[in-house]
């Protein structure tokens, strides 16, 4: 910051590092506007600005070698209006926090991502999911979004009254302003149970089978080691709406206790395993919003493939477990229903994502990557804009057919290209 920045009361000294470590935001500042008055006089003089959000990203979205902006000061708006089932939430407010306000007027968001802890504005900036046959990612509920835009106007884009520009706004990987505000979709309430099945054997990792218990509950992740079988099923029921799950089901045995989705961390991290019917917000998500989500020293990669091709992909990738396992905490498989928005890894296509949790070994991982990557090729792979990925910027260009629409939208909203960063350049062009 110079002396003769207008407003340095609001500014922070340097951005630091994300959740994990991993990730450098860069020298900074970082500015932390107190009201959305301040944040349009950020913008407006500011010729570079990136947002940050509750940092949980694992890839260099975020980072910056210039001024980063939180809205961590702002109002942290949560405006629910229960009988049209919306929300209108500041960007900068986690989904637990909103989940919270939402069961109070008896109404649930449509999904949740496995942690709480994430902000609303970053979310869906990234696409960032849960699971479920029928659920889109996160930022598919999105109705309306608030932007400041380069030069520091409000802007309000919404999905009925902008439908040429609003799917290429809400996940825009923070490109085309700082959003201060979305409008959400909500839904009723309604009861859920969660229960976990355990150590399903190999002949069970058919296309037939693995499809088979993704549609066992309305949100469903399948944990596993590359060891050619499924070690954990975590199923999550409406009660009344799914049929409960047997004790022995398609060769999987139902845990007697609850467990962690990584080998050595407490179950006590985790939400309710019990079969027992509970709100929503305490059964989507893995993890409980007081407590550490995942293991914490780690980094994560995610590829989203065809519904129809998971076994076929993972069986590509499997040659690889020898040298995947010692560096895997665990992986991952859910699914997400295809969607509209035009950077949405899951756009037009019902989706599969293979995930990876690794342990906190960033040159190996970056060596193992390309590998994966490689086998992973015949099934058009879209990686995760948040998580770790070495695929050729070409290639992750070429899986998004409204890209060029997309180029349109962020030339006339930003065309002196305010928000960009290294990522954005080397991903979407500059
Ligand atoms: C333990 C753990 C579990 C996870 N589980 C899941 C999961 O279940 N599903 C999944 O899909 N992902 C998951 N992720 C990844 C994570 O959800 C995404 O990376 C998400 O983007 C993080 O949100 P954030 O608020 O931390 O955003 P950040 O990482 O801070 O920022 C992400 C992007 O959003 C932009 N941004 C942030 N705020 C704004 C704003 N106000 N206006 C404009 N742009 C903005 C930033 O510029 C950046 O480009 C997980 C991550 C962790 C650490």
């Amino acid at each position: 910051m110079t002396s003769s920045d207008p407003s340095p009361e609001h500014a922070l000294e340097a951005p630091g590092l994300s959740w994990s470590g991993t990730v450098d935001y860069g020298p900074g500042p970082l500015h932390a506007p107190n009201s959305l008055a301040e944040l349009q006089e950020l913008v407006g003089r500011s010729p570079r600005l990136r947002a940050l959000g509750t940092r949980h990203s694992f890839s260099e979205v975020a980072a910056s070698d210039g001024p980063l902006v939180t809205l961590a000061r702002m109002p942290a708006d949560i405006d629910l209006d229960a009988a049209a089932r919306t929300v209108r939430v500041g960007a900068g407010v986690r989904y637990g926090e909103l989940a919270l306000a939402a069961a109070e007027h008896g109404l649930a968001l449509p999904n949740m991502g496995s942690l709480p802890h994430i902000s609303v504005g970053g979310a869906s900036a990234t696409g960032t999911h849960g699971s479920g046959d029928r659920h889109r990612s996160l930022a598919s509920a999105v109705q309306a979004i608030e932007l400041v835009t380069a030069g520091g106007d409000l802007l309000t884009l919404s999905r009925d009254g902008d439908p040429e520009s609003f799917d290429g706004a809400v996940l825009a990987l923070g490109t085309l302003g700082i959003a201060t505000h979305l409008t959400l979709d909500l839904v009723p309430a309604a009861p859920m149970r969660q229960t976990v099945h355990l150590d399903f054997p190999a002949e069970r990792m058919t296309s037939e089978d693995l499809l088979a218990m993704l549609a066992g509950g309305s949100s469903v992740s399948l944990f596993h080691h590359w060891d050619g079988r499924i070690a954990q099923a975590w199923v999550k029921q409406v009660v009344g709406e799914d049929e409960e799950l047997p004790a022995s089901w398609l060769g999987g045995t139902r845990a007697r206790e609850a467990v962690h989705p990584l080998p050595g961390m407490p179950a006590d991290f985790c939400t309710d395993q019990s079969g027992q019917p509970g709100p929503p917000h305490e059964r989507l998500p893995h993890f409980r919003l007081e407590f550490t989500p995942s293991s914490g020293e780690e980094i994560q990669s995610e590829y989203f493939v065809a519904r129809e091709d998971l076994a076929e992909a993972l069986a590509a990738v499997s040659d690889l477990g020898a040298q995947i396992r010692p560096l895997l905490h665990a992986s991952e498989i859910r699914t997400v229903a295809a969607d509209d928005l035009w950077l949405s890894p899951a756009h037009g296509r019902d989706s599969a994502c293979v995930h990876f949790t690794w342990k906190q070994l960033p040159a190996q991982v970056a060596q193992i990557l390309p590998e994966i990557e490689q086998r992973l090729a015949p099934f058009a792979p879209r990686p995760h804009w948040g998580k770790v990925f070495t695929m050729d910027p070409d290639l992750v260009r070429a899986q998004y057919p409204r890209l060029e629409d997309f180029q349109a939208l962020r030339d006339r909203l930003d065309p002196d290209r305010v928000f960009r960063n290294r990522y954005v350049d080397r991903l979407l062009g500059e």
